[in-house]
């Protein structure tokens, strides 16, 4: 069979991206586990043009709930060309009845244990409506097709060493998405790491670990750390605070190559970070915290949420000049997003406070509930003015200035090339879409209504 797969996109900013950073790691990975038999093609809507007169058998769409519109599009348009189209990612776990509304087929959780049997049903014409897939074992998984990506993209070795999250964050899919905390043996990673048929030197050099939690089992980062030195790679990943108290464990991210770490710190209010069950975070040790990570030149990049039930518009713009207090290198700036799967949903839809708003309103730029201390609106508009703010030429000059004097080599670029990228679509007013200005009518029909549907329980405990 041929195969395109497609993962599907709804703009996030005014004019769109000027450069498209990294892909997700989905798409090529998917490509990576189909059957050497079959002939795959990886469209990322993003920064593909998608091929509706393509020849393709089936048609497969991944996506998470902020571009459900846009896949739910490219179902209809590919099934009127009367193409077999299924689909899979958080969205349609969540939402398992409206997405078999839309697509021939749907797989739910995760995909290498149900991708195999739905290629061989499609072949055979027996395809099932729903194929569930269970916890992969991250064994002998393959190379991602590396060779399948845009040469739009600027880094392109994305790779994933791990799989779940011991934590359980409120607003988080994660740990029902993925449950437990899996781990590939750390050979296949470091196979990954080396792969070297990229044009540029930058996408040779530069490893992007898409996990969620690299670092939480120490024994085997360790191991990973050990067999990545000699590549002389540049890496990035995900991390929780906890890695700042752990010396042995910084000297060794920093002496394999690390330039850049990404913090879910969230929130400056205590109150908030005990609602969203980040119990790891404490406000005081941000800053130490920080110059810990920054005494062995890596860049702190890291997550702050705008919407929980103690913030205010004052105490949301003010976050601004507190992430540059922390010395933050690169901030990331979103809105609340009940998504299906977490405990936040669960909590606002029993207190009736979720808005009747589009899928689109789930990108993690606009506001899909009731907040607590402020109307939608407020909360909208006291984020894009800490966006505004936290990425003003004042303020991304300033960082860029600290990571020359903080960070190593590579750091300093990544400081330099992501301050940049954001300081520039402020100073042309690139802002985040404000999805009430760009009404797209047949959207309207994909409005979640909270009654009917099945999703899954989160995950409660903590561990
Ligand atoms: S630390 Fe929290 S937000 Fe991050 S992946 Fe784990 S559960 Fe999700």
């Amino acid at each position: 069979m041929t195969i395109d797969i497609i993962i599907a996109y709804v703009k996030r900013y005014e004019f769109g991206h000027e450069k498209d950073f990294v892909p997700p790691v989905t798409g090529i990975h998917i490509a990576a586990i189909t059957p050497k038999e079959h002939t795959v093609r990886v469209f990322h809507q993003q920064v593909d043009r998608i091929d509706f007169d393509s020849s393709a058998d089936l048609i497969a769409i991944s996506f998470f709930s902020g571009f459900a519109p846009s896949a739910f599009d490219l179902a209809r348009e590919f099934r009127k060309r009367g193409k077999t189209v299924v689909a899979g990612g958080p969205h349609v776990t969540f939402n398992i009845d409206e997405s078999l509304g839309h697509f021939d087929a749907i797989v739910t959780g995760e995909a290498e244990t149900a991708w195999i049997d739905l290629l061989r049903d499609q072949a055979l014409g027996q395809l099932k409506r729903i194929y569930t897939g269970r916890p992969c074992d991250m064994k002998n998984l393959p190379t991602p097709r590396y060779d399948l990506l845009s040469d739009k993209f600027f880094i392109r070795k994305v790779i994933q060493a791990t799989r779940g999250c011991p934590f359980t964050c409120s607003f988080c899919t994660v740990p029902t998405l993925n449950p437990g905390f899996r781990l590939r043996p750390v050979q296949d990673v470091v196979r990954d790491a080396a792969y070297d048929a990229f044009p540029h030197w930058w996408q040779r050099k530069v490893v992007w670990f898409w996990d969620d939690n690299l670092t939480i089992d120490r024994k085997y980062i360790h191991e990973l750390l050990t067999a990545l030195k000699p590549l002389k790679k540049w890496w990035l990943t995900q991390a929780s605070l906890d890695i700042a108290k752990d010396d042995k464990l910084l000297d060794m991210m920093r002496d394999s190559g690390c330039i850049g770490v990404f913090l879910g710190i969230e929130s400056f209010d205590k109150e908030s970070l005990a609602d969203a069950h980040k119990r790891q975070n404490k406000i005081e040790h941000y800053k130490t915290a920080v110059a810990a990570i920054h005494k062995r030149g890596i860049a702190v990049m890291a997550g702050f949420i705008a919407g929980f039930d103690h913030d205010t518009p004052e105490s949301i713009e003010e976050m601004a000049d507190r992430i540059m207090d922390v010395g933050i290198d690169v901030p990331f700036l979103s809105v609340m997003t009940p998504f299906r799967g977490t405990p936040i949903y669960h909590e606002l839809l029993k207190t009736d406070r979720m808005l009747e708003k589009g899928w689109q309103f789930y990108n993690g730029y606009n506001v899909a509930f009731k907040p607590k201390r402020m109307s939608p609106g407020q909360l909208l508009q006291s984020h894009r003015n800490l966006w505004k703010k936290a990425f003003s030429v004042t303020h991304s000059l300033r960082r860029i200035l600290r990571g020359l004097l903080t960070l190593r080599p590579g750091a300093m670029c990544l400081s330099l090339f992501m301050n940049s990228f954001y300081m520039y679509k402020q100073v042309r007013k690139n802002y985040p879409v404000d999805m009430n200005k760009h009404p797209v009518a047949h959207w309207e029909e994909y409005v979640p209504v909270p009654k009917n549907v099945s999703h899954p329980k989160p995950m409660t405990a903590t561990a």
